[in-house]
């Protein structure tokens, strides 16, 4: 076995402890297949003390008065971060296959750094405004508006990006004022745990305040967003699962944050770079093997420069093999699971049914016997009819698709049920602004430009999702709103 690290308890209530039933589940290392280690298994028992725990530390302390010291706990978990940044990434590598390289940005070290983007908002931030006096209905009055937190909030997490997720619900909700309990995927579940241990031995974040409840049962997930004591639910995952807890939380009309998936679109004007945007295509789809919620998995170039493009896109692809996370040079790393490869490869077997073709890959690299790898593949051959064009796949698998002009390749951006993200490039940086405008989603990048960053609010148009997550949208889905007048 190796030792990455990992941590098997959960943290209820301030403490870290093994699951009520004394449970457990593995932990696995999806580039070769090791169990990494165990976790506890959190259960009914283990659910029902996370909520008294949150409901306590939320209606019976300070915490969600006490701005100074929240912004001094959050401090100090970046802090613990970055002190064990090299265990945590090693660690990160073995669970969750990123590779490496990743883990310098958005794997670990961006989502530690928006800690403390987030500590500063909250330490800045007015939480009370003074509107001044108005006398509605004849009565003067004086009025504020105040920023309240929302309360316990239950956040559930997947597999792709734990860190970054886990940290973009933890760090503004804590900011806010809230009580948190994370239920993270079970496929990740010691990014979380770890992140327990380092609030519990680390931090002076009182008890209850956050609660990590990792589960092999999905169940436990779904028991937690539709409980009475939960206020709000923070959701990342799949559509299908999203809806489901929007269903749950519906009962007892608590607030829901959802980021769920994407089907986005990679548009390439006529006037582009056709090299360097197809490069850059390439290179996204392979990125973490496609196991990225707002990657362009779809491919939209001119009709008459398709043949160019497709023989452009798969010389890069062929490129950007699927390898060892561990190796720095790693761009495409293996999928979280054997479950995951299998759904990803039934999607392969879609795609030929429904008439296309692998102008590269289309199968599992050779030389990996072990692991849950999958080639880096580009579909040609089909319409953005097919349903391999229409579903998130969430693996290194590109469609390309072609279009006839810009008015073309905005209906067919647009037509998805989905609306996370995008690119568009053009020769006239104004031309691309004009047609990123006119597509319906949360993200776009221009040319190469990046939207990702602390600052900058995440989410979907569509069935991506509801709300945002990150800047001070996302920290602001975390507030309340109280409005007061007094006489004048
Ligand atoms: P999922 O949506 O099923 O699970 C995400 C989280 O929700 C996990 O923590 C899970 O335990 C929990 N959960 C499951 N059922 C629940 C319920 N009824 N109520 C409350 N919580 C529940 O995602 P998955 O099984 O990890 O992956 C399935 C597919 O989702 C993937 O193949 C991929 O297409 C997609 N996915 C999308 C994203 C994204 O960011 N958009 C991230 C990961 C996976």
């Amino acid at each position: 076995m190796t030792v990455v690290g990992g941590e098997s308890r959960l943290l209820i209530d301030g403490e870290l402890r093994p699951a009520a039933g004394g449970g457990t589940f593995e932990t696995v290392n999806p580039a070769t297949e090791e169990v990494l280690g165990v976790v506890a298994d959190g259960g009914p028992d283990d659910l029902e003390a996370c909520l008294a725990g949150a409901r306590r530390a939320f209606d019976e302390t300070t915490w969600s008065t006490d701005v100074a010291f929240r912004v001094r706990c959050l401090r100090q978990l970046q802090a613990a971060f970055s002190a064990h940044a090299e265990e945590i990434r090693a660690l990160t590598v073995a669970e969750v296959g990123s590779p490496l390289s990743l883990t310098y940005s958005a794997q670990l070290d961006d989502p530690v750094a928006s800690l403390g983007w987030v500590a500063d908002l909250a330490e800045g931030y007015e939480w009370e405004r003074d509107l001044g006096e108005a006398a509605p209905l004849g009565i003067p009055s004086h009025r504020w508006v105040r920023r309240e937190a929302t309360g316990v909030v239950a956040a559930v997490t997947p597999w792709n990006v734990p860190h970054q997720i886990n940290l973009a619900k933890l760090g503004p909700a804590l900011a806010a004022g809230n009580t948190l309990i994370l239920k993270p995927a079970p496929d990740t579940p010691w990014c979380a745990t770890v992140l327990g241990r380092l609030v519990a031995e680390e931090t002076d974040i009182p008890a209850g305040v956050v609660n990590i409840l990792a589960s092999s049962d999905h169940g436990i997930g779904s028991a937690l967003v539709a409980d009475r004591r939960v206020d709000q639910v923070s959701f990342t995952g799949s559509t299908a699962t999203g809806r489901k807890v929007m269903e749950s939380a519906a009962a007892t009309l608590k607030r829901v944050f959802l980021e769920l998936g994407g089907k986005s679109a990679f548009v390439v004007l006529d006037d582009a770079d056709l090299r360097g945007a197809c490069a850059t295509a390439a290179f996204t789809v392979c990125t973490h093997a496609g196991q990225g919620c707002a990657i362009t998995t779809r491919l939209l170039v001119p009709r008459r420069l398709l043949d160019e493009a497709t023989a452009s896109t798969a010389k890069v692809l062929s490129k950007l093999p699927a390898a060892d996370p561990t190796d720095p040079g790693t761009i495409c790393g293996p999928v979280i699971s054997a479950r995951q490869r299998d759904r990803v490869e039934g999607y392969l077997r879609l795609a030929v049914e429904e008439g296309g073709t692998f102008v590269t890959g289309g199968g599992r690299p050779e030389g990996l016997d072990r692991g849950f790898f999958v080639e880096p593949t580009l579909i040609g051959g089909l319409t953005n009819e097919a349903r391999v064009a229409r579903e998130e796949i969430f693996g290194p698998v590109l469609v390309i698709i072609p279009h006839d002009g810009d008015d073309d390749a905005v209906a067919l951006a647009n037509d998805s049920p989905y609306g996370l993200s995008g690119s568009v490039w053009s020769a006239d940086p104004a031309r691309a602004r004009a047609v990123a405008n006119r597509i319906r989603t949360g993200t776009i990048g221009i040319n190469g430009g990046l939207w990702y960053s602390p600052d900058i609010p995440f989410g979907g148009y569509k069935q991506s999702g509801v709300g945002r997550e990150m800047g001070v949208a996302g920290f602001e889905e975390y507030l309340e709103t109280k409005s007061l007048a007094e006489p004048a």
